[in-house]
């Protein structure tokens, strides 16, 4: 049994079981965190929101929602005021990295989300990095459980 878990840790990566970038709820650094936006966050339930420039894929901060506990809606703060703030560590992590290794990576950092991306080489120009998702330890812990339950 033991067996089949630390197998399966081993051998699936995180591009298995991330979650992809078009389902991931972030905001933009232009982001104002005024009654409309903070009710947006508060609604999507998630403890952790990526902050991007630009494009989606171009993730340059996080914001945890605890961030907002200081935060009066009225004063309509910019974003980047509580991210540059706070200044929560961003972890990068690549596609084929093995659960295992990015078990031992959460327990030892003290972010429990990474953004998995991927090096992109497909088409004519040069290679380039490639956001695919993010990736938490609550995923890793399904993915333990879920290969437990599957060996019984
Ligand atoms: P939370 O504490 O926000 O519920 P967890 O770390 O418990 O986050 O993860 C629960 C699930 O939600 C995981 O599948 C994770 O990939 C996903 N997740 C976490 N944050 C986000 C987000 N901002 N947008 C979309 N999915 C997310």
């Amino acid at each position: 049994k033991e067996e089949f878990s630390r197998g399966a840790l081993r051998t699936k990566t995180v591009e298995d079981i991330l979650t992809p970038l078009k389902d991931c709820f972030m905001l933009p650094s232009t982001a104002v965190l005024d009654f409309g936006t903070m009710s947006e966050i508060m609604q999507s339930g998630y403890t952790r929101v990526p902050v991007y420039e630009e494009e989606r894929s171009n993730i340059i901060e996080i914001l945890y929602v605890k961030d907002l506990a200081l935060v009066d809606p009225e004063d309509c703060t910019p974003m980047t005021t509580i991210t540059k703030f706070y200044n929560h560590p961003l972890h990068f992590v690549f596609n084929d990295t093995k659960l295992d290794a990015m078990l031992e990576e959460f327990k030892k950092g003290n972010s429990h989300m990474a953004i998995v991306q991927k090096v992109n080489n497909e088409g004519e120009g040069d290679p380039f990095y490639e956001v695919l998702g993010l990736v938490t330890l609550e995923d890793v812990i399904e993915e333990i459980i879920r290969s437990e339950i599957l060996d019984e």
